[in-house]
């Protein structure tokens, strides 16, 4: 098991992260959440073994994982951080960087794994091309099969799918984490997009204000947001009465006591969203038909 104990890190004097604790078991699925400049990256650089932490632990499996301080090379076989920029050979091909770190002595079983990869990835039939030629979206690929490369134990994801346009984004994003799961790697990824969160994670983390303020299952945080930012990862929000509804909860009726003015309405595809106000107060919903700007209409609030 992966322990997180009790860490707090400061790049210079205001502390970045303070007396985070939590575990991840083998195999274990946990996402990252927060806003830019909460963390993130900086607690997944921290597990990795780049920077020493200024109080606390990390241990995998009882081994601790320490810093610079404590290693001449930074990290371990065991856990591969694929970070928001990533290294790779420019001028060798798809095949060798991935390739790169296992051993020629085994060259029919090189073969295999590369072929394995190359399939998650799909990125089959460029394996000749040279990195370079790449796009931002297939050079991210590529770094996400030289890290499963070697069959860590631990994957360390930031933002993996954030140059990877939506085409390709939800099959690679299930073929990856199908393939994590089959071969029982520990994974956490940070990220910003629900859509790697929800279906995916077993657990989730919130960062915010230097703190983890929340670590639950994704239905429980989603269902209980507890704030306006952590439901706005999920979708659109308003507050009524100080209670937090998701803008997919609201729905036109013929009377009820929240009366609003519609104020625009965007098309999304199979729904309208509406930007509605009630005084001064902007109220968000949709609608499977378009409303007129000016319409007076009255929500009630459903079952979710
Ligand atoms: P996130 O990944 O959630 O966007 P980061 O971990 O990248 O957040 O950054 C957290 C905070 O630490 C930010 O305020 C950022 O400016 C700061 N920070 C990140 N990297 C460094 C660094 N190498 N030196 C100093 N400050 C940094
Ligand atoms: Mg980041």
């Amino acid at each position: 098991m992966l322990q997180i104990k009790n860490i707090t890190f400061a790049y210079k004097k205001t502390p970045i992260l303070k007396a985070i604790s939590f575990n991840v078991k083998p195999g274990e699925h946990v996402s990252i959440i927060g806003e830019s400049g909460s963390g993130k990256s900086t607690l997944l650089k921290l597990i990795y073994g780049e920077y020493d932490l200024d109080a606390g632990q990390i241990l995998w499996k009882d081994t601790p994982i320490l810093g610079p301080k404590f290693n001449l090379v930074v990290g371990y076989e065991f856990i591969k951080y694929v970070a928001q920029e990533f290294d790779l050979m420019p001028f060798t091909s798809i095949e060798e960087n991935i390739g790169k770190h296992l051993s020629n002595f085994f060259p029919k079983e090189k073969k295999q794994r590369i072929a394995e990869l190359l399939d998650v990835v799909e990125l089959t039939p460029f394996a000749k091309q040279k990195v370079k030629t790449l796009s931002g979206g297939q050079k991210q690929r590529v770094a996400l099969a030289r890290a499963l490369a070697k069959q860590p134990e631990i994957m360390l994801l930031d933002e993996p799918f954030s140059h990877i346009d939506s085409f390709k984004k939800r099959r690679l994003r299930r073929n990856l984490f199908r393939y994590l799961k089959q071969k029982n790697i520990s994974c956490i990824v940070a990220t910003h997009d629900k859509n790697d969160v929800l279906g995916f994670a077993d657990r989730i983390l919130v960062l915010q204000d230097s703190k983890l303020i929340l670590n639950d299952l994704p239905e429980v945080i989603y269902k209980h947001p507890k704030t306006p930012l952590v439901a706005s990862f999920f979708g659109e929000c308003n507050t009524i009465d100080g209670q937090l509804v998701y803008a997919h909860r609201l729905a036109v009726v013929k009377d009820a006591p929240l009366k609003v003015t519609v104020k625009q309405t965007y098309f999304e595809g199979y729904r309208y969203l509406i930007e509605a106000t009630k005084e001064d107060h902007t109220i968000i919903f949709y609608h499977q038909e378009y409303l007129n700007p000016g319409k007076d209409v009255c929500l009630k609030i459903v079952a979710s």
